[in-house]
């Protein structure tokens, strides 16, 4: 069998669970989905009239692989403003979205059987890459700390082999961001163990209370930091596969070989459109996430379900620990008993839990959580009888 001489990592890559419910949601009739991360506004019409002029002036050609100097300076002088992040446009590659930024991060950083340490519950694609790349994803479980690093427990997980620490702030599924306590943590773990720390900022634009802070802000290790940057949830922009990496110019010189030899650069006519986009203040997004965020916690308290307040992002992480059944059973049964559809814990690493993404519209949210509210209610009957 020919599938027998495949790259055996391979088989050890896990199908998303989220796409999977999505799927679930769509082939149930009449379902209504809270599972998708992905923001129900179109893409702002300035980037899209952008994108056309670059097409009807022929920009269709190979570009720098790194993406157009432009842009390039576009995005540090849009980091070191917006962000006080300082940088050059020399230590940025233009990516396939976070994702390949990730991939490329870290395939750039993992030799056989490093570790990479994943603060859990944590998005799907880290642990998958760093699987594909031959190192080994160890959990540190954030569910007992209200999901900010302990550093005691951080320094527990730290071996030899440990190559990295990937960070994601606002987190995705729960919404959390992490606090100076959880950074300071890293920022000494990662100066005393000489660790990379990848910083997955990519809801950082949608944060709806005070006090966030990124691992970008530590000067004294911007050696070791990789921040992963995306176009995706901002501007709505999901399908354009649109994203950057900024690292140390020495890291970055290598990285960019990783990127050259396997996506060459991201669309030529997407490049202006990505400048456009850097000027395009979210505000409205924000604004409508930030009621679809207040309405959806308050119905899931008034339920009595534990739930995290978040504080970015658009999900939410409610505890289904009291039902004793795990997500995946949750998740289904409510597909088949309730019409609804959410994405099982257990694929972000924490079975007690569900996730829902408050990224749709008021009607299909109001009718969303007036059927987990039955549902919920059916399993208390059927508990007591
Ligand atoms: N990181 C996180 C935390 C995400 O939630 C996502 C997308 N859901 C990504 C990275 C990947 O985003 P992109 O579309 O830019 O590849």
């Amino acid at each position: 069998m020919m599938r027998d001489r495949m790259n055996t990592s391979v088989f050890d890559l896990r199908r998303s669970a989220i796409r999977e419910f999505a799927r679930l949601a769509k082939e149930t009739p009449g379902c209504i989905s809270l599972t998708l991360g992905e923001p129900d506004f179109d893409t702002p019409r300035p980037v899209i009239e952008q994108a056309k002029l670059s097409l009807d002036n022929h920009e269709t050609h190979y570009i720098e692989n790194n993406g157009l100097r432009e842009l390039r300076e576009s995005i540090a002088a849009y980091e070191t403003k917006a962000h006080g992040f300082t940088c050059d446009q020399s230590q940025v590659i233009v990516t396939a979205g976070a994702t390949e930024a990730l991939f490329t991060a870290l395939m750039g950083i993992i030799n056989p059987g490093d570790e990479v340490i994943i603060p859990t519950p944590a998005f799907v694609l880290y642990e998958e890459i760093i699987k594909l790349c031959r190192g080994i994803p160890v959990h540190l479980d954030t569910s007992k700390s209200s999901f900010q690093i302990c550093g005691k427990q951080l320094e527990g997980l730290i071996t030899d082999r440990t190559k990295a620490i990937v960070l994601n702030t606002p987190n995705n599924p729960t919404g959390t961001i992490l606090n100076s306590e959880s950074l300071e943590a890293v920022h000494q773990a990662a100066l005393k163990n000489d660790l990379f720390v990848i910083c997955d900022d990519v809801y950082r634009q949608l944060i709806y209370t005070d006090g966030y802070h990124s691992f970008t802000e530590f000067t004294d290790v911007r050696d070791r930091t990789i921040l992963v940057q995306s176009f995706s949830k901002p501007y709505a922009m999901t399908g354009w596969r649109m994203g950057y990496l900024i690292a140390d110019a020495q890291i970055k010189e290598r990285l960019e070989l990783i990127h050259q030899f396997s996506v060459v650069s991201t669309p030529a006519p997407f490049q202006k459109a990505a400048i456009t986009a850097l000027d395009f203040d979210p505000v409205e997004l924000k604004e409508t996430y930030a009621r679809r965020r207040a309405y959806m916690l308050k119905r899931l308290n008034d339920m009595g379900l534990d739930v995290p307040e978040p504080q970015g992002a658009f999900y939410m992480f409610p505890s289904i620990a009291r039902f004793g059944m795990d997500s995946a059973t949750f998740c289904r049964r409510m597909i088949s008993e309730a019409g609804l559809a959410a994405t099982p814990g257990f694929c972000f690493g924490s079975d007690d839990h569900i996730r829902l993404t408050y990224c749709y519209s008021d009607s299909q949210l109001k009718e969303g959580l007036d059927r987990l509210e039955k549902f919920i209610g059916m399993l208390h009957i059927s508990d007591r009888g």
